[in-house]
This record gives C-alpha cells, structure tokens and sequence, in this order.
C-alpha cells in the first residue's frame, strides 16, 4: 500500500517497526530515522529479510531542513514520530513543508518547561486543513487508545459521558530497584509534575502524587492508584459529548515513590541547568543516563498491565456504567518483538493510527485527537494486533 518513515529508534520505535513489518501490505516500505543511525542499523538487521523494505537513515529531528530532505528523499505517504515530545513541531513543519501526512504519541513539550497542553499542535489546524494534511495527535495507549475507548464508548453505550476515570496499571517487575518504564526524562517530568483534573468546566490541582485510592484491577488485582494530569484530559475534555468530569489514575509501587522521592529531594529530577566541572548540565537528563535503559528492561520484566476507562453516563435517560480495558504480558510482548508492555502497548497503536490512515479510514485534513475519527476498525484492530480488550458493564466504581 505505501511507504512510512519512522523518527527515533527507541523503546517505541523497535515496537513500531516489528508491528509495520508483520504488516507488509500496508507497510510495503519503512525507513527508521533517528539520531543514532547505529540504532536504526540494529533494528533494521532484526527485521530485514521479510516482506517490507526497510532503510534507515541518521537524522537530527530538532532541524526542519534536515527532516525536509529526507523526507523528499524517501517520499513516504506518513511520517510516524516516536522520537520524544521535543520534536513534534519541527516534524509537523517538514511535513507541512513536503505534503506528507502525520502521527505522534505524545504531545509537544517546550524542553525547558513540563507542560502538557496541546495548544502548540492545535496551533497547526488550519495549516494542515489547508495542505489536505491529516495530523493524528496522541496514538498511543494513553493518549491513544484511551480515546479511542471514549469514542467507542460514546458511539455504541452512552448518549453522554457524564465522568471518566482512566486507569493506567502496570504490575511488571523488572527486578531493579529503580527504572522507569519508557523514556526517564518523559517519565519523571510527567510524574512530577501537579495533579489536575477536570470537574464541571474547570481544572482542578492537586500535589504532586498526593490523591491516591486502592482499585482491585482484573488480572491485577488490588493496587494504589494515584491522581496524576495526563494530556489526554484535555482533549477529552473537550470532545466527550456531556462530561463533566475527568481524571487519570496510574499505579506505582511504594518502592518506587520512595526512590522518587529521594531522588527529588536531591535535586536530581530538576531540569534547571547546573554547572558541573565547567559544563552545563540537567540534574533530570544526566539521571536519565546512569538509569537503566527502557529497551533494556524487555528481557526482565514479568507481569503483566492493565490500562482502562471507566465510564458513566446515560442512555436512553437511563444510568449506565462501562469499563473497557486491556491487559498486556510483559513477557508475552518480549516474546513477540524483544519489547516490554509499555513500549509494546505504545507502538502497536501507533502502527494502527498508521494503518488507518493509508487505507484512508482515518484521512481527515487537519490537526485531530484520536478520538474525533471512528474508533470501530482501530478497535478491531487492537483485537487482531496483540492489544484485545475486554468489556465489564457493571464495574466497581472509583471512590469520588
Ligand atoms: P526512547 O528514549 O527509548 O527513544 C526515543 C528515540 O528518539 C531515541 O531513538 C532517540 O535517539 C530519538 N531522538 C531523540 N531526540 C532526537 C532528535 N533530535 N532527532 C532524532 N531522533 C531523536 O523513548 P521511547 O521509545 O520510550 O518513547 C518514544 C515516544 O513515545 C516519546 O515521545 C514518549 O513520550 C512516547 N510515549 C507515549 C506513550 C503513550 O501511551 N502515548 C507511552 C510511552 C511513551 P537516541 O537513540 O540518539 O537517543
């Protein structure tokens, strides 16, 4: 069917790439470009051989021009960005630029500041609509398939959404003491940051980590569950027909909140430059570099996830309550592409944002969340790719 490029060669991007090679009608050709070429070139000798064509490429996506070039070399119908949130405006301006469509799973940060808010890519709207360009913002687990779980939810069981509780569990045990899951500096800066949540037209904050409830999680089983922000929120906020409230929820283990919180109180999470021996450098990037690789943490990890919404609502004028949610092997994913869950859980819907865009299901000009496009063939698709989801009609509820 055509041709992606893929940007960065990280935890995401392995996952990504095994996903569009056992995909090769749709993926007839990819190319994977990142900083390191070494990492595109590793990738590559895994999957080479099959049915897509693959090539790499070493590309700085912090430069537009650069981008341009190769872009207008390999011409490709999408470029699928799962480098980091730094790079999402200099990519969506090379795509602009070379008439290329485009996908990410995380949205735009400015690296001096954690903020979440999706202003900066909602900013690109028109220019996209004005190109014939389609933009799919956030086509990961969460934002991903979280939105695509709202959008099903609101098309098939509700009329309005009045709340929604996401809940990102993940039980994996890797064995070290302290390591985060996907990209450190992403991770932390996310954690760290305040809680907020959405209740009746306006957002509400909360400490770092401080609102937490026990939630017994299926497959999981019981598990403290904290009140983070997460972009999501936002975009739901606003696309969900009637909300009224929304909030996003994720495990983590005592051990890891004390190493966190120790880490903090050192300063090593702060991403205020320093100078040390006459270099300046971030407390939060250098921690990033002594920590544990993401990539490396497949082989370890056992255990398994759990990432759902729970939803109440009406229909019909009747009360109704739903939770669809998936769960996801640790060693089920390293089995099958050399990934844990989370990157596993992330790059199978970036694949399947892809996919539905190339088969032109989800081709609209413009800058769009996942959950404004028809999440019927994305969630036959999670089926038929490795991320089967599961319905409950009559779901304990989150305490309020
Ligand atoms: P990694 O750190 O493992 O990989 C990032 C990759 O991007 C690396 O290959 C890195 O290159 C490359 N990169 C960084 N900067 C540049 C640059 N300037 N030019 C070219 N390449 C660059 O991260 P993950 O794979 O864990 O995460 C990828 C993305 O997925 C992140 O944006 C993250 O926020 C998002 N994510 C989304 C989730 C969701 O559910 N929506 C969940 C988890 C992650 P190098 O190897 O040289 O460092």
């Amino acid at each position: 069917m055509g041709k992606a490029l893929i940007i960065g060669a990280g935890g995401v991007a392995s996952v990504v790439v095994h996903k569009c090679c056992q995909n090769p009608d749709v993926f007839e050709e990819i190319c994977i470009a990142s900083r390191t070429k070494s990492k595109c070139d590793a990738l590559k000798a895994k999957l080479d051989g099959g049915k897509t064509k693959i090539s790499t490429a070493k590309v700085d996506a912090d430069n537009t021009q650069e981008l341009i070039e190769l872009i207008n070399a390999f011409k490709p119908e999408i470029v699928i960005n799962v480098a980091l949130p730094y790079q999402d405006l200099t990519i969506m301006d090379a795509c602009l630029a070379t008439g290329v469509h485009y996908l990410d799973t995380a949205n735009y940060e400015p690296v001096d500041t954690a903020k979440f808010e999706y202003k900066w890519q909602w900013a690109y709207k028109e220019r996209f609509e004005k190109a014939g360009l389609t933009a799919i913002l956030g086509c990961g687990f969460d934002p991903g398939v979280t939105g695509v779980f709202s959008a099903y939810a609101m098309k098939h069981y509700f009329d309005e959404i009045h709340t929604i509780d996401i809940v990102d569990a993940n039980a994996g045990d890797h064995g070290y003491p302290f390591a985060t899951n996907f990209n450190p500096e992403i991770n932390i800066r996310e954690i760290t940051a305040n809680g907020r949540y959405w209740e009746r037209g306006e957002w509400l904050e909360t400490a770092p980590l401080s609102v937490k409830q026990s939630y017994n999680l299926p497959q999981i089983g019981p598990k403290n569950i904290y009140l983070l922000y997460h972009e999501e929120l936002e975009s739901l906020a606003q696309n969900i027909k009637g909300i009224e409230k929304i909030r996003f929820w994720m495990t983590f283990s005592d051990s890891y909140l004390t190493h966190l919180k120790v880490l903090e109180n050192v300063g090593m999470t702060s991403i205020e430059p320093i100078m040390f021996e006459g270099k300046e450098i971030v407390p939060l990037q250098f921690l990033k570099a002594i920590l544990p690789d993401p990539a490396s943490l497949g082989p370890r990890t056992k255990g398994k996830t759990n990432i759902g919404c729970i939803y109440q609502g009406v229909k019909d004028g009747e009360a109704k309550t739903y939770y669809v949610y998936n769960v996801c092997d640790h060693e089920a994913c390293y089995a099958e592409v050399g990934s844990q869950a989370i990157s596993y859980t992330t790059g199978v819907p970036a694949m399947i944002g892809a996919m539905m865009l190339m088969k032109g299901l989800w081709k609209k000009p413009g800058v769009y969340n996942v959950e404004e496009f028809d999440p019927d063939p994305f969630m036959d698709a999670l089926n038929q790719y490795g991320l089967p989801w599961v319905e409950d009609f009559s779901p304990t509820l989150l305490e309020k």
